[in-house]
């Protein structure tokens, strides 16, 4: 439980909100579509939502709770907790300090989906702004459009009044591309008989050699979350894959892929190797699973089901014939039932209720 956010706190806000006495809602001054249901208010995220406080004192999760339950926006809620941990440098995975691309930059990732609203927006390949989730916010605001990329993302949030730096690498970052690029020969592009694999076991030996968080080399956060009104948003952000291909999109952005929401049914948001999700689109089907009736584990476990059966490359399965990667979802519906699906066991992820905030162990299909 954070120093300053405590249980009282929690129960507090929500009665409070339980009783009408909540602030009205903002979004931008946008009315929110009318939505007369109740849930139990919960945040899901990945682990890293519940580590991570840049300067402040309560982390993701404990911040979307508290702002939600105090009348902000569901989205707005969602992107004031992930904006933590993409401004701190210790959460390498996300934002401000993510390990960058092959080449040395920081390109950034992101989506964010409002229930209520029925919008969406997102940025791939950003570079230069610490805070891509609020840039897709931005897309999704002020423009006809869901997806904005590259330089003229960076142009778009330049015009929308967003801080542009040169180089978004922490001293951290830095350090790990240059071990990077110290352990590979870089004049060895991967061979044609040995795709994409030089710069992958490389970057996999620093994992182990405890260089690089395993969770940061994929790495990213996503954050989903359902208020007391039924009401639901997520957002994934991410600095994606390290040591990527320049211009190489994961999941992250792609609706339906690394992050999809429906406000009627659920929510569902992905990390880990993206590839996977983008070739199934596996968050949309995940909510798909919800809609059908299924409880969130039995639909994030479909999920990885599709994705266990639609991995066949040689390269992408281990000794057991079974993917040697790991996808995770995040699962809530709009009764604010919620689960964490993991295609490996191990590993935690966070939620936040009325009860506070806690790390919750993984269902793993292998
Ligand atoms: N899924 C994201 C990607 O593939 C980030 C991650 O690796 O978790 O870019």
């Amino acid at each position: 439980m954070s120093r300053s956010f405590d249980r009282r706190d929690f129960v507090k806000t929500t009665a409070a909100a339980s009783l009408g006495l909540a602030l009205p809602r903002s979004a931008h001054g946008r009315a929110p579509a009318v939505i007369t249901r109740s849930a139990r208010p919960v945040v899901v995220s990945s682990g890293n939502g519940y580590r991570y406080r840049h300067d402040g004192e309560i982390t993701c999760v404990e911040t979307v709770f508290q702002e939600m339950t105090g009348g902000t926006d569901i989205l707005d809620s969602v992107l004031a907790g992930v904006k933590i941990n993409e401004l701190d440098p210790g959460d390498s995975s996300v934002g401000y300090g993510g390990l960058p691309n092959g080449d040395g930059v920081v390109q950034l990732d992101a989506s964010c989906m409002h229930g209520p609203m029925k919008r969406a927006g997102s940025v791939a390949c950003l570079e230069g702004v610490r805070t891509p989730s609020l840039v897709a916010r931005a897309v999704m605001h002020e423009t006809d459009h869901h997806l904005l990329v590259g330089p003229d993302a960076q142009r778009f949030a330049r015009n929308m009044g967003f801080e542009i730096e040169d180089d978004l690498n922490s001293d951290h970052s830095r350090q790990r591309w240059l071990e990077w690029r110290r352990r590979i020969d870089p004049s060895r592009w991967p061979g044609e008989d040995d795709p994409d694999r030089i710069g992958y076991l490389s970057g996999m030996e620093m994992v182990a050699d405890g260089l690089i968080d395993p969770e940061h080399y994929w790495g990213t956060i996503n954050c989903n979350a359902v208020n007391q009104d039924g009401e639901l948003a997520g957002c994934t952000t991410t600095s994606g894959l390290a040591w990527k291909i320049p211009g190489r999109v994961g999941d992250s952005p792609i609706l339906g892929a690394g992050l999809y929401v429906d406000g009627e049914v659920g929510a569902a948001g992905s990390t880990g190797r993206g590839e996977a999700n983008l070739f199934n689109l596996t968050s949309y089907l995940v909510v798909e699973n919800l809609r059908r009736g299924m409880s969130p584990t039995d639909a994030g476990m479909e999920g990885l089901r599709r994705i266990r059966d639609n991995t066949i490359e040689p390269r992408l399965l281990n000794d057991e014939g079974e993917p040697n990667f790991n996808v995770r979802f995040y699962v809530v519906n709009a009764a604010g039932d919620y689960a964490g699906v993991t295609l490996r066991g191990g590993g935690q992820y966070a939620v936040c209720t009325e009860n506070g905030p806690e790390f919750v162990d993984f269902e793993a299909l292998l």
